[in-house]
């Protein structure tokens, strides 16, 4: 293994890892997501209040319809011809004009019930939509800088890709792969490690007699504890 490349690399990704640190970390990146995810919050608080809308207007519809037929059930009653009809019946036909009426008031109150919600609702979304404008127009107030800053980044990204390249280019496949399976089990840039004394550079793991031995002989080996890559220092 060519650890002089490596650790080239390892520099390399070390420096990639900073360069996207900076960017998530800059008031710009942070300032600009924030106003970007309360924007699509207005939006998503918007869309919901139009679809509770809709289902206390289909509502309405409904209360709207029965109301009618109750109406004009109770009219036919009133309408229909009365003559010879024996005073019991007629009662009975008083008593279903009533109970109609009654349920005519019933729904009607029902009904002012959801026009009032629906009332509440759109004042709701007057009020997401006011919310929405002020987080869009300091979106697009942020934009420019955010834009400029993440060309900034890109380009420093462009060049650093670049150096990794022609370093890989220059490199043993099994040194790039073994440094990227590395990289990959740790989750970070930093995994080739010195070995200082009989510990791990890493995790400062001190290592077992047999796997210290194995690593003197091989000038390089695998931390049993956290999996970097030990290599001994001519
Ligand atoms: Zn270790």
């Amino acid at each position: 293994m060519n650890i002089a490349k490596v650790l080239e690399l390892q520099d390399l990704y070390i420096e990639a890892g900073k360069i996207h640190k900076e960017f998530e970390e800059s008031e710009i990146n942070k300032e600009y997501t924030k106003a970007k995810d309360n924007r699509s919050a207005a939006k998503n608080a918007i869309q919901e209040v139009l679809r509770q809308a809709d289902e206390y207007q289909v509502a309405l519809e409904a209360l709207g319809k029965q109301i009618q037929a109750l109406a004009e059930e109770a009219k036919e009653i009133a309408d229909s011809d009365y003559e010879g009809i024996d005073l019991d019946e007629l009662e009975d036909e008083k008593g279903e004009i009533e109970n109609c009426k009654k349920e005519v008031q019933a729904m009607i109150s029902k009904a002012d019930g959801t026009k009032s919600a629906l009332q509440n609702l759109f004042r709701r979304v007057s009020q997401a939509a006011n919310e929405y404008k002020k987080f869009d127009a300091k979106r697009n107030e942020l934009k420019p800088a955010f834009e400029s800053k993440s060309l900034e980044i890109k380009q420093k990204f462009d060049t650093v890709n670049e150096k990794i390249k022609a370093l890989k280019e220059s490199m043993n496949e099994s040194d790039v792969a073994l440094y990227e399976q590395t990289k990959a089990t740790v989750g970070k840039p930093r995994v080739v490690v010195k070995l200082t004394e009989m510990n791990c550079g890493g995790c400062g793991m001190a290592l077992d007699p047999s796997a210290y031995q194995k690593i003197i002989q091989d000038k390089c080996g695998k931390c049993p504890s956290c999996n970097r890559l030990i290599y001994v220092q001519e």
